[in-house]
């Protein structure tokens, strides 16, 4: 069982799927949990569902591609709870349009949500990790940032960056202590995936070697080993969790 009583963590997408999991999988673990979504009724009703398993929360909602309003909430956050120990950047949209059918604003959306916003959470929250002497950073990304797609090319391009940001901050911050590492999955039943249609997802359940989709837990036991002392000698790693899904 990994102990983070006394830990404090911040988890951006937290509303729902893999986030609202890697939510319950750290309360679970001791940890003093934050979780972020994009607007107040998300975000209560995901706070609502958790008070009901008796799992107490605290919920936010800023505009992630603001970093004043970022940065207003963050420094809440430590003025509440007198530091932040592990941020887990997690929100993110997908896309599956053919470049011809994609719009500009479409591409930007994505960028601006999988990318600027995982760099205003981070530069918001480090100044108090180095205070802290230390933290963990940990990102989600995924398998197309290994292999691409073959149509939304705004997904794989943002997930490409995320590892980009994720590498390098690692090295940036080895010095302050501070572990950056990300969580690749594979195809994990949520909301995102649900919407995909049958004849796009069957063939690429039947083609992950062992067998099945992901569950969010999957997931969230990753970022919960990353996040935990056994990791302590892990950062810039891009870790896989996909069954060998080679999509
Ligand atoms: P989801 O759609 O179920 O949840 C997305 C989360 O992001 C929600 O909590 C939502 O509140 C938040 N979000 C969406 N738009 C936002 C905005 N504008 N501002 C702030 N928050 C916003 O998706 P999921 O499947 O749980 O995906 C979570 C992460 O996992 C994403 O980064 C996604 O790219 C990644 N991922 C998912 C899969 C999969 O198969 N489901 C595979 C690989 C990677």
């Amino acid at each position: 069982m990994i102990d983070l009583n006394g830990k404090v963590v911040i988890v951006t997408g937290g509303t729902r799927g893999i986030g609202l999991e890697v939510v319950r999988t750290f309360y679970t673990s001791g940890a003093k949990t934050i979780l972020f979504g994009s607007k107040k009724e998300t975000v209560d009703k995901a706070l609502d569902l958790l008070k009901k398993e008796d799992k107490i929360v605290d919920g936010y909602y800023p505009n992630l591609n603001d970093f004043d309003e970022v940065s207003k909430v963050v420094k809440e956050i430590n003025d509440k709870y007198g530091h932040i120990d592990i941020l887990i950047n997690n929100a993110g949209i997908s896309a599956n349009k053919k470049i011809e059918d994609t719009t500009v604003k479409e591409f930007q959306d994505i960028m601006n949500l999988n990318v600027n916003a995982m760099f205003n959470m981070s530069k918001a929250v480090i100044p108090y990790m180095k205070e802290n002497h230390g933290g963990v950073i940990l990102n989600t990304s995924s398998m197309v940032s290994i292999y691409g797609q073959p149509s939304g090319v705004g997904y794989p391009a943002s997930k490409f960056a995320v590892n980009g940001l994720t590498k390098s901050l690692a090295r940036e911050l080895a010095k302050d202590n501070i572990r950056v590492n990300a969580v690749a999955p594979g195809i994990i039943k949520t909301d995102m995936t649900e919407s995909l249609p049958k004849e796009v997802i069957e063939p690429l359940i039947k083609s992950i070697p062992l067998g099945r989709m992901g569950e969010p837990k999957d997931i969230a036991n990753a970022f919960l080993f990353l996040a935990s002392p056994l990791a302590s000698y892990i950062t810039g790693a891009i870790l896989q969790v996909d069954g060998a899904a080679r999509n």
